[in-house]
């Protein structure tokens, strides 16, 4: 694990890196470039079994790239990527495979405007797991329940509230019973007032014991939920730590200058 590995004192949930547990994610000398672009220069990262990660930094820092690579929706120039202790950016890794363990949350929660809400849970069980029509219909609804919306199941999405349909697609990513979640700056696209519906979800999955990395603006979030912070500029991890450390105390100028901007 990481050297002094960070666990957040204010939590009583001690699930998180006691130097024992096998990272659920680990990324060794990431480097991505796009042309002559060097995004990710070099990026170390491991994540326990149930911590929560919160990746901030400033726009075009590499956030979005990072978290692309994890699950292979982008291809690392360099480096490696392991998630359950199996080497995702093996040559010869089923990706496909790789992708059903990853549930990812975006920005625009990229829901099917034709379909129910359930049928947005249920198809891609169904398509991508095999899952008989009961079984995803079953799993569908347990998991609009975790998100507080049972009762829109047979509701379109065009009839929801931005912070709706982004617990829907948090739901359908739910569904597909993945070992970690990912999201990208999950809340972004949201009115304010529905910013804390969304968070409120991400919470207690946190509280439930997934495994999270999450790029987000929300430092209220960070602070009260993730174990440990990763600032980044410029394709590096510039400081990571506690959230009492990073933003509370931050030991690097770049990292004051960005908090300055946000905070
Ligand atoms: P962040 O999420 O921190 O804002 P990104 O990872 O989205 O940063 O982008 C970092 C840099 O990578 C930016 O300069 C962006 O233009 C570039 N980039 C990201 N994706 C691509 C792509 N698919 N093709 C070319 N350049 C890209
Ligand atoms: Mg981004």
């Amino acid at each position: 694990t990481v050297p002094g590995s960070p666990v957040n004192p204010s939590k009583g949930n001690m699930k998180k890196t006691d130097g024992t547990a096998r990272p659920e994610i680990e990324v060794r000398g990431l480097h991505k470039s796009f042309g002559d672009n060097q995004v990710l220069r070099g990026i170390d990262l491991e994540i326990a079994p149930g911590e929560v990660v919160c990746v901030i930094g400033p726009s075009g820092s590499g956030k979005s790239t990072l978290l692309r690579c994890v699950n292979l929706l982008e291809t690392p120039t360099a480096g490696q990527v392991f998630v359950g202790g199996s080497e995702v950016t093996h040559p010869d890794v089923d990706i496909d495979a790789v992708r059903r363990r990853i549930g990812m949350v975006f920005q625009q929660f990229n829901l099917f405007p034709h379909l129910s809400v359930t049928e947005n849970l249920t198809l891609p069980q169904r398509r991508v797991l095999g899952r008989d029509k009961a079984q995803a219909a079953q799993i569908a609804a347990e998991n609009l329940q975790r998100v507080g919306l049972s009762d829109k199941a047979g509701a379109y999405p065009s009839s929801l509230s931005g912070g709706q349909q982004q617990r829907v697609a948090i739901a359908r990513a739910l569904a597909m019973g993945p070992e970690v979640m990912l999201f990208d700056e999950p809340t972004s696209a949201l009115d304010p007032e529905l910013v804390g519906d969304v968070l409120a979800v991400m919470r207690m999955l946190a509280d439930d014991g997934m495994t999270m990395m999450v790029v987000t603006h929300e430092m209220t979030f960070a602070r009260e939920v993730a174990d440990r912070v990763v600032f980044m500029d410029g394709g590096v991890i510039v400081e990571q730590g506690t959230p009492d450390q990073v933003i509370g105390n931050p030991q690097h100028d770049r990292t004051r200058h960005f908090l300055s901007r946000v905070l």
